[in-house]
């Protein structure tokens, strides 16, 4: 079928009171692997690009990476979204919308409040007008190797949510609630009774960032109290380059180099499957 709205995404999956999976990705041999457990386990899934992969790291353009996950999305029965990850640029985001991106993510939480919500609603109120989905970023999402996820300033206040959403009319809303971009130190602790808090003062579905390395348990409470989408980049991203160097290792004897993206598809497609999981739609 045709790309579904990450907003009718999200909405399914609050219905279903659990949480879309989002998985970053650059190429074809993840985003293929990605829409083929999707169908198989039939589930919905949400593709992201990070606009660096895009500008700085010359891996994909906008549009070619827009029309491959169109094309992929058309060959399977389950819903399959797309979405652009953190830019905290304007020109960028319309540059994405015009190249085929139907869900945007405008990051303006390095900004003070006032400001945040004056960039949100200007890329809200653009974004309408192609009917495009726009989430936001209030409070901060740090870096775990700067151990960010327990700076407890950084983190979302319920009160501030409400405004944030109301004054934006944006129709999703990243929380800092604990977890942090990156490869964590310690095990990072969710601070759920504070996601409680912001569920109940807001009424659109919540993103949590950083998904690599929390644990499933608090996962699985984190989906039932208002987390719609849960982003997941550095553990895919991980295993995508360790599986090639596992299969240029091997490969040295054989001398087959032509079987690489198999190889590192079916090891994608392991840990996917087991990932999934988490989403009970
Ligand atoms: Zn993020």
């Amino acid at each position: 079928m045709a790309l579904v709205k990450v907003s009718e995404i999200l909405r399914r999956a609050d219905e279903a009171n659990t949480s879309a999976i989002a998985f970053n990705c650059t190429d074809y041999n993840m985003s293929y692997s990605v829409v083929a457990v999707a169908e198989e386990l039939k589930k919905p899934v949400i593709i992201m690009l990070y606009p660096e992969h895009s500008h700085l790291n010359n891996c994909t353009q906008l549009a070619g990476f827009a029309g491959m996950i169109r094309e992929l999305a058309e060959q399977v029965e389950t819903p399959i979204g797309l979405h652009l990850d953190h830019s905290s640029d304007y020109n960028y985001i319309m540059k994405a919308i015009r190249a085929g991106f139907p869900s945007v993510m405008i990051d303006g939480s390095m900004l003070s409040l006032e400001e945040n919500i004056l960039i949100t609603k200007k890329v809200v109120e653009t974004a309408k007008n192609f009917g495009c989905d726009v989430e936001a970023e209030l409070g901060r999402v740090g870096f775990a190797a700067n151990s960010d996820q327990d700076n407890l300033d950084m983190y979302t206040r319920a009160d501030v949510a409400a405004k944030f959403c109301k004054e934006t009319g944006v129709d999703s809303v990243a929380v800092a609630i604990g977890s942090a971009h990156g490869v964590y130190i310690e095990t990072p602790k969710l601070d759920l009774k504070r996601l409680d808090e912001i569920n109940s003062a807001t009424d659109i579905p919540l993103v949590l960032h950083g998904g690599s390395g929390i644990p499933a348990e608090q996962l699985e409470i984190a989906f039932t109290k208002g987390i719609n989408k849960f982003n997941v980049g550095t553990e895919f991203f991980q295993l995508y380059y360790d599986s090639i160097k596992e299969y240029c290792e091997e490969c040295k004897e054989k001398g087959n180099v032509f079987d690489m993206p198999k190889y590192v598809q079916n090891k994608l497609m392991n840990y996917l499957r087991e990932k999934m999981k988490l989403c009970k739609m």
